[in-house]
């Protein structure tokens, strides 16, 4: 007989509802709450807090739902605050029971605002920490490799601070005082400045038109991944427009920071090939394995047809350079500020060279450059175009696209919120996310405690034998006193 549903009836008293006996034990969150204590956020804000007034909500319950924002990519705070009550997996998660108050929305947006990037760059550290304790991470060899990061900001915001147009609207001084404020208040945490100052969005001056085929309001998120687990070990937010370049050793030295361990390697793509990248790297004693900004230059000029720089060689001795047409380029005017030396050949000699077509069209003659480091410098080059360094500079375009796009599923690409250190905070957040599933896929079962599972087998193993060899010497010493045989352990 077909059974009929009854109208459903509210009952009025409600037993034995078990959360955790609801939420299934695969259930990616019971990892997450296995694996992760978020009791150590209590020390990080106590300072933000009285000791009188009204209760706020647990400081780990809010982060927890900051991760769950980000985790399920939940498109805003009302939302989740919405969803929450339908969600039991999410209620288990924060230690709330089924009819359990849920908070208002603003608890996050105020929060963040108390607790500033700190605490969560912080958390994201911890993760590291745990990933490193874990095994996942090797810290001898770093990726880097940054992606840009679309503002929440229309693109009809931007107005030209210089343009008469905007000067003469009537809202234009509430506007400037408004971004002044705005840029008061940034100014302390954000340590860059923006490139393109005259073209700011009134919604989110912090952010920067970066135009790749079409402009848009950008910003820029950077990061280090080690490659054993592909554990992000460092990470920074910049505005679109800052010169990616620039924060390479910033990275290089977050990662020793935050993993305790001094990278050897630092594998990038050919964007970081700058001359200070790699001199630094060579003070550090890093190996740079970065592919050369010099080649492009070398391959520019081959395609006009002209000599390039390594057609010249230098000589030490007499410092100065020997021309393909076997002039002496003597050294001339000194850079300063880009810390090189200009060398020319005299300007009669080249204009009457037979060679001038394949070497310069400048009407004073050719000029080399030298960098006043330029023997560490060449021989950093010559290290980073080695095999091994070739092979890496492959590996890299494979790993760090993985990381940016496994960070796609949890919205990274998108601002969720305005100003550079929000921006700073979903990063952090999101790479403490992926952090945290490498450790639920690599290190739940860590090698270190396989180790001491086996160690300690083995030390029951031998005890068990000690006494059984001593158990037979004692009965063979009972059965014949005086021969003299005995067991012993093989
Ligand atoms: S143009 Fe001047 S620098 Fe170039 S090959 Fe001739 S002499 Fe040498």
């Amino acid at each position: 007989m077909m059974g009929f549903q009854e109208q459903p009836q509210n009952s009025l008293f409600r037993f034995g509802v078990n959360l955790d006996k609801r939420v299934r034990s695969n259930h990616p969150l019971r990892k997450v709450d296995q694996l992760i204590d978020f009791h150590f956020v209590y020390d990080e804000v106590k300072s933000f807090y009285g000791h009188n007034g009204n209760e706020s909500v647990p400081p780990p319950v809010i982060l927890k739902l900051m991760l769950l924002l980000i985790f399920y990519n939940v498109r805003s705070e009302r939302e989740l605050m919405e969803t929450l009550p339908e969600r039991m997996d999410w209620l288990w998660f924060l230690g709330y029971e089924i009819d359990s108050t849920i908070p208002n929305h603003s608890v996050l947006s105020k929060a963040r605002k108390k607790w500033d990037v700190d605490v969560f760059q912080s958390f994201f550290e911890r993760i590291v920490l745990q990933c490193v304790q874990a095994g996942l991470v090797d810290g001898s060899k770093i990726f880097v490799d940054s992606s840009l990061v679309d503002a929440n900001a229309s693109n009809n915001s931007v107005i030209d601070t210089k343009g008469l147009k905007h000067q003469l609207h009537r809202n234009y001084k509430k506007l400037e005082a408004r971004l002044e404020d705005n840029n008061e208040s940034v100014d302390v945490s954000r340590s860059y400045e923006k490139k393109n100052n005259r073209y700011i969005s009134s919604t989110d001056p912090d952010a920067a038109i970066v135009n790749r085929g079409k402009p848009k309001l950008s910003y820029q998120v950077h990061r280090a991944v080690d490659g054993r687990c592909e554990v992000i070990t460092a990470t920074d937010a910049t505005p679109g427009d800052i010169n990616e370049a620039h924060l390479m050793m910033p990275l290089l030295e977050k990662h020793h920071t935050t993993t305790g361990m001094q990278a050897e390697t630092v594998v990038a793509d050919s964007k970081y090939g700058t001359i200070d990248n790699f001199l630094a790297c060579h003070d550090q004693g890093v190996q740079a394995h970065i592919p050369d900004l010099l080649k492009v230059a070398h391959k520019r000029a081959a395609q006009r047809g002209k000599f390039n720089e390594e057609q010249f060689q230098y000589d030490a001795a007499t410092d100065t350079y020997l021309c393909p047409a076997e002039t002496r380029l003597k050294p001339k005017t000194l850079h300063a500020l880009r810390q090189s030396r200009d060398y020319a050949a005299p300007k009669k000699i080249c204009a009457a060279c037979h060679l001038r077509e394949q070497c310069t069209s400048n009407k004073s003659g050719r000029t080399v450059k030298r960098h006043l480091r330029q023997s560490e410098l060449d021989a950093m080059r010559e290290k980073s175009r080695s095999a091994k360094s070739e092979r890496d500079i492959k590996t890299r375009q494979h790993l760090m696209e993985r990381s940016f796009a496994r960070a796609t599923r949890y919205g990274f690409d998108q601002a969720r919120w305005r100003g550079l250190w929000k921006i700073k905070i979903q990063e952090y957040l999101t790479c403490a996310i992926q952090n945290i599933q490498t450790l639920i896929k690599c290190g739940s079962k860590p090698k270190k405690s396989v180790a001491v599972k086996i160690a300690t087998i083995r030390e029951a193993l031998t005890r068990v034998t000690s006494n059984v060899i001593t158990a037979l010497n004692g009965a063979l010493r009972r059965i014949t006193p005086y021969s003299g045989l005995f067991f012993q352990r093989a």
